[in-house]
């Protein structure tokens, strides 16, 4: 590729708010065959909302969401901002909370009222050996319909079992379907349930799910489909996506997303869904059809 041809192709992309920092990222998204998506906050709009909750053991729904919502006052995940919003809707006062902690990839615990209070995915309730009875078999009928099943435990017992939903980004659809008449393979990275995941794969129709990865787990993930043969484009928004971004042949980052993930992109999108990705892969091949 000739330098002057490199700088109208990104001179182009720049006017449709596609951002190239390194005029490389150019050709390499010509050779690109697999597009890695991060799923929340890429292809959802990363804003969940608690949609079901359903109580064991005598425990009460006031008083588990109470609770829970008391503990996810202190994490910043999104999952958390729904449960404190959902709370804050009924009007429920919040207890102060002690000895509040994360697990990455699991869930936040604390003491809540001198009572230990744990929410998180399965996995955390596998870990900490909490019972979860029949609320496994409910948890996986939500992750069927596409949504986040959690469960809250206190004091050792099962309390509850509840799901968010984040919705999918109007523009997501058709992105993935230009994508795919683009001959690119799409791929979904998430650290969400397995079970959610392939359902929002299946309706969007997603080539590839790589579901409950922690998010040091994003690059082995990366590594793993990247080869001599492969190159690899990787999307995403958020800090822990930073990795990632590094990590691709690609990295493309969404400009709403956080300042880490947008210095370690080669790309970056000013607007805020996948289309953007298209319209780089359709600059892409102009700028090189119109070298050769
Ligand atoms: P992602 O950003 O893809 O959701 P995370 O590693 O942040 O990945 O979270 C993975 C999983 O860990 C979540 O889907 C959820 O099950 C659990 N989790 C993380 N933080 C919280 C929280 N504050 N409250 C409840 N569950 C959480
Ligand atoms: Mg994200």
């Amino acid at each position: 590729a000739t330098p002057t041809s490199i700088m109208v192709g990104t001179g182009r992309a720049a006017e449709m708010g596609v951002l190239f920092r390194k005029g490389d990222a150019l050709q390499t998204l010509q050779k690109t065959t697999i597009v890695a998506v991060d799923k929340t906050g890429t292809l959802t709009e990363g804003k969940p909302e608690l949609t079901d909750i359903e109580t064991a053991n005598g425990f009460s729904e006031q008083k588990v969401l109470r609770l829970i919502a008391a503990v996810e006052k202190k994490s910043e995940h999104p999952i958390a901002e729904a449960i404190v919003r959902a709370a804050e809707k009924k009007e429920l006062t919040m207890p102060s909370v002690e000895n509040f902690s994360s697990v990455t990839g699991y869930g936040v615990q604390a003491v809540v009222e001198g009572k230990s209070v744990l929410i998180g995915a399965d996995r955390f309730m596998l870990r900490e050996g909490i019972d979860l009875g029949d609320l496994k078999a409910i948890g996986q009928a939500l992750g069927k319909k596409a949504k986040t099943p959690l469960y809250a435990a206190i004091d050792g017992q099962a309390a509850a079992i509840f799901a968010v939903a984040d919705p999918i980004k109007e523009s997501t659809p058709s992105a993935i379907q230009a994508l795919h008449n683009l001959g690119l393979k799409v791929a979904m990275i998430t650290g969400d349930n397995k079970g959610t995941a392939e359902a929002i794969a299946r309706e969007l129709g997603i080539d590839h799910v790589i579901a409950e990865v922690l998010p040091e787990g994003k690059v082995a993930a990366l590594k793993d489909m990247k080869s001599d043969l492969v190159t690899l484009a990787f999307v995403g928004d958020g800090i822990n996506d930073a990795p990632a971004l590094a990590t691709a042949d690609v990295g493309i980052a969404i400009g709403t997303g956080t300042d880490i993930a947008i210095e370690s992109a080669d790309v970056v999108l000013m607007s805020g869904d996948l289309r953007g990705v298209v319209n780089a892969f359709d600059i892409s091949k102009h700028t090189m059809r119109n070298i050769r």
